[in-house]
């Protein structure tokens, strides 16, 4: 009777999570962690090395197979910075990490749930930081943790502290990955030293009005993550735009356009729900209206968009162009030593490019080939200026991966791939066989130093089990005989030595 109380009791409790679940730090402020600062937190909490947490912990749960044959390899560090943005990554992570600490707001520390309304990630790529934000907290015994708005690109300053962040650690210099063997929050992984600062020795910065509303923008986004129930889909923008332009009382698109100012076939292709405006061009948006993000996003819930502030506004839009202001803009802008496109100087005028065609034919013909030309000779300066980058990489004394020269000099994969596949690969081919080099030569290091200790014990008659063989020379690492390639060569060195192997280890 007893025996079948504590059984049923026993399959009442609720499976225990694997890790204790920390809570996040700033869970529904503008200022909550970042994702990857709460796994490194949760590395230390449970005191084991973050790289075992991932590979052995996290890694093997992971459900797509590419995630997981990347794990095997080692996941290269430089595409963990996706996992507090937007990508399939940390979908993936969320999940695992969610059952692992058995918490349902794990999400929350990820741009994730904003996809809806990102066209790209918005997440830097290597870890940044407000010096004075972490010496304060560490002088006021707070908990040190890396927030999310300072991963977010178009941030570059602390409101807080009008202080720049930090991209590289000022005592070594290096720029520091999100995820790294010897990560410490607050600390650099190579030189571990600390990376706050005084307020006093940190240079204060200007914050201009653009710079303000868009870190406010942020903030709000951040904030109202954990309390929204709905995340908006990649049509919001489609569903909100007409709205806000009947609300205008503008009739024409063309007008939408200038009072947003945009070019008119980009917000066709919005309202039509081909495109969804990149980020900068959402704050833009915002700034326009003058409402925050999650203003912009309740109005596309609730239609209250009438009553809104930015609607009674009407003054702003401009007034109907002259011909002639036309002519005389357009002559203006030939004389100009920045070519701009036709397109940009139709929009800021009010007119179509077809009108400027069927008006001014040969002007209109001038301004565009203009254009076309300094964009030739800007892609000419891109090719040569990565092809400098790429020959310079392949001179250096120690091969670098073609991923790690990129990023250090801020070349997209894509476009280097497009202007020199050659060189591209020429650095990939090299890099790879300098890694194979190097793993060749270490193998025979380490099997001429057990070649040496074999001999010396069959001089003594003493049988070479591993055992014996690194208690000879403590140098030889014991789990290096666990690889195929150094058992084999061991067990094949006694056989030549005339020991029968049946009857040993
Ligand atoms: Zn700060
Ligand atoms: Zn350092």
């Amino acid at each position: 009777m007893i025996d079948q109380l504590i059984k049923r009791k026993i399959n009442e409790v609720k499976p225990r999570s694997v890790f204790f679940g920390i809570e996040p730090i700033g869970l529904g402020t503008s200022y909550v962690e970042s994702l990857s600062s709460y796994i490194s937190r949760l590395a230390i909490y449970h005191n084991v090395p973050i790289t075992i947490l991932l590979n052995e912990t996290i890694g093997p749960r992971l459900e797509s197979t590419y995630l997981t044959d990347k794990f095997a390899k080692r996941l290269a560090p430089n595409r963990y910075y996706l996992i507090n943005g937007i990508s399939s990554i940390n979908r993936e992570f969320i999940n695992v990490l969610e059952k692992l600490t058995g918490r349902n707001d794990i999400e929350h520390l990820t741009f994730k749930n904003w996809e809806g309304i990102f066209s790209k990630n918005i997440v830097v790529k290597h870890k940044r930081w407000c010096p004075v934000c972490l010496e304060e907290w560490r002088k006021e015994s707070k908990p040190v943790y890396e927030p999310l708005i300072w991963l977010v690109s178009d941030i570059e300053k602390c409101e807080i502290h009008y202080s720049r962040l930090k991209e590289h650690c000022h005592n070594c210099g290096k720029k520091l990955a999100f995820i790294h063997r010897h990560s410490l929050v607050g600390h650099c992984q190579y030189c571990y030293q600390w990376l706050g600062e005084s307020e006093s020795s940190n240079k204060k910065e200007y914050l201009s009005k653009e710079e303000l509303f868009l870190i406010e923008y942020y903030k709000k986004l951040l904030e109202s993550g954990s309390k929204q129930t709905s995340f908006p889909s990649k049509s919001f923008i489609c569903l909100v735009l007409p709205q806000i332009k009947e609300s205008l009382k503008i009739g024409r698109v063309l007008d939408f356009a200038q009072f947003l100012d945009v070019r008119y076939h980009k917000l066709i292709d919005w309202m039509k729900n081909r495109h969804i405006p990149s980020p900068e061009a959402l704050v833009s948006i915002c700034q326009k209206l003058d409402c925050t993000i999650d203003e912009l996003l309740s109005l596309s819930m609730e239609n209250d968009i009438l009553n809104h502030k930015c609607i009674t506004d009407q003054g702003v839009l401009r007034k109907k162009v002259t011909k002639e202001k036309v002519y005389s803009s357009l002559l203006n802008e030939i004389k100009k030593d920045k070519p701009r496109s036709l397109g940009q100087i139709c929009n800021e005028l009010g007119v179509t490019s077809k009108y400027v065609y069927w008006n001014y034919p040969i002007l209109g013909k001038k301004i565009s080939d203009k254009y076309l030309s300094f964009k030739n000779q800007q892609d000419i300066q891109v090719h040569n200026k990565i092809k400098e980058v790429l020959e310079k990489s392949l001179k250096k004394d120690e091969p670098e991966s073609l991923i790690k020269c990129l990023d250090d000099n801020d070349i997209s994969y894509k476009i280097a791939k497009r202007h020199h596949p050659t060189l591209c690969q020429e650095i990939s081919t090299r890099f790879s066989n300098y890694i194979s080099e190097n793993k060749r030569k270490r193998l025979e290091q380490t099997q001429s130093q057990i070649l040496k200790v074999i001999y010396e014990l069959n001089e003594e008659g003493i049988y070479p089990s591993v055992a014996k063989i690194t208690q000879r020379n403590p140098g030889i690492d014991p789990n290096i005989f666990r690889q195929k390639v150094f058992n084999d060569f061991r067990k094949t060195t006694a056989i030549e030595l005339g020991y029968e192997l049946s009857k040993r280890r």
